[in-house]
């Protein structure tokens, strides 16, 4: 962590977990917004700490926000990926709207009043496969109008703006879009689908049909193809994993308390569960070194366009989403076998449905089996680095 901010950021950090984790069962159980946790958020101006200190932020680099992102993840996943979401779009903003007038005036905006920004690249008929839109955005004179049929967008209720994309204009292809920021006030949303889901209830992703009219300056000024390919993918699967990373730290940590509480219990006796959680100690440090790796990868190609355009970088952030995802439902599962029944069970110090709930979003959130295809097709050209000093 950057030693300048680091230490700053992840005390405010802190303290927005205590609160997170005060209400992360109630927000689990009723699936609402996790309201206290976001307006703690806002209060230790978090919402900014990316954007540049010109407007009005604080420049945090994607590991320092990696960390707060796990930090938070091992009170309340939920929060968390509010605020891992919210991150990616302001990482949007931050890589590509810095030359925008009206992009610039927003960003001071997020930063003087902590607005909350949401996603809507899901649609109904594409799926997960965001690099395609069935919608697209009619720009007349001055004005853009964009309708979509947005299938899931967390906590849009909630935010105060949302980035949308679309095809760029009515006759572009599927694959030619863009990505518009609109705010709370121009745009309208119906309600057409409810998020009543197994894990990660809070973000409250409910599907809407989104109606939206705005200055035609928003639409950001880079085609979403590149947007894309050096911001948020990377970003997203970085901070994701981040997310995911800290629910898996707080479940080995649960498993450590009762496998702790157990040898207080029977002095001289090794407990059962110690040779697993000797393991889960192992994969989670596994897990951590691939989620390390991918920052240093990232901070390396974002000061180099051609690697981080290149197929390389690529299957690095793939893999990194892949192996994440799937590394937490093992080490959580191992906590469970861990702490048993007492795990097993709802409001004991041991429980772990929540964690093992919330992480089987991650390999669906963009499907796993999409992503796979995507890499196996780099495959069929790209030899992957092996080198252990790259
Ligand atoms: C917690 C959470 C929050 C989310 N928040 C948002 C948000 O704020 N905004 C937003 O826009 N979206 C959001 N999403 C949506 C998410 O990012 C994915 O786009 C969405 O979950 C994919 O939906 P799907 O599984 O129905 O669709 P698809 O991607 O169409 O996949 C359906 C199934 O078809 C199969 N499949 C489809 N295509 C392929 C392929 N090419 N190769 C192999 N198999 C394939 C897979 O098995 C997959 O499981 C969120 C998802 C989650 C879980």
């Amino acid at each position: 962590m950057n030693m300048s901010t680091g230490a700053g950021l992840a005390e405010r950090a802190a303290r927005v977990a205590a609160v997170a984790e005060a209400h992360a069962d109630d927000v689990d159980a009723k699936g609402r917004f996790p309201k206290e946790a976001v307006d703690a958020m806002r209060a230790e101006r978090l919402l900014s700490i990316q954007i540049s200190p010109g407007l009005g932020g604080e420049g945090a680099s994607i590991s320092d926000i990696a960390e707060l992102c796990s930090l938070i993840g091992q009170a309340c996943a939920a929060s968390a990926m509010v605020f891992a979401m919210h991150q990616i779009k302001a990482s949007s903003l931050v890589s590509h709207g810095e030359d925008a007038d009206w992009h610039r005036a927003f960003m001071r905006r997020i930063s003087d009043e902590q607005l909350l920004l949401a996603s809507a690249t899901t649609e109904g008929g594409i799926g997960g496969n965001l690099r395609n839109s069935i919608c697209a955005i009619a720009v007349e004179g001055d004005r853009c109008r964009l309708e979509k049929d947005a299938t899931v967008i967390s906590y849009g209720a909630y935010a105060d703006a949302i980035l949308i994309t679309s095809r760029s204009h009515p006759d572009a292809a599927s694959t030619d879009q863009v990505m518009t920021v609109f705010t709370r006030d121009q745009y309208t949303l119906e309600r057409t689908h409810v998020w009543d889901t197994l894990g990660m209830r809070g973000t409250c992703s409910d599907g809407y049909l989104f109606k939206g009219e705005a200055p035609a300056t928003q639409i950001l000024p880079k085609p979403f193809a590149e947007i894309a390919a050096q911001s948020m993918l990377a970003t997203s699967h970085l901070l994701w994993s981040a997310v995911w990373y800290g629910i898996a730290v707080n479940a080995v940590a649960r498993a450590q308390a009762f496998v702790r509480a157990a040898a207080r219990r029977s002095p001289g006796q090794t407990p059962p569960g110690a040779l697993r959680l000797a393991e889960a100690s192992s994969l989670l440090q596994m897990l951590k070194s691939n989620v390390v790796e991918g920052l240093r990868e990232f901070e390396a190609a974002k000061a180099d366009p051609d690697r981080l355009s290149s197929m390389g970088f690529a299957v690095a952030m793939n893999n990194l989403k892949i192996g994440s995802s799937e590394t937490i439902l093992t080490i959580i599962n191992h906590a469970m076998l861990i702490c048993g029944i007492m795990g097993y069970k709802n409001g004991t110090p041991f429980s772990l449905g929540r964690h093992l709930r919330d992480a089987h979003s991650a390999q669906l959130m963009i499907s796993n089996d999409r992503i796979l295809g995507n890499t196996s097709n780099l495959l069929l050209v790209h030899k992957q680095d092996t080198s252990l000093v790259g």
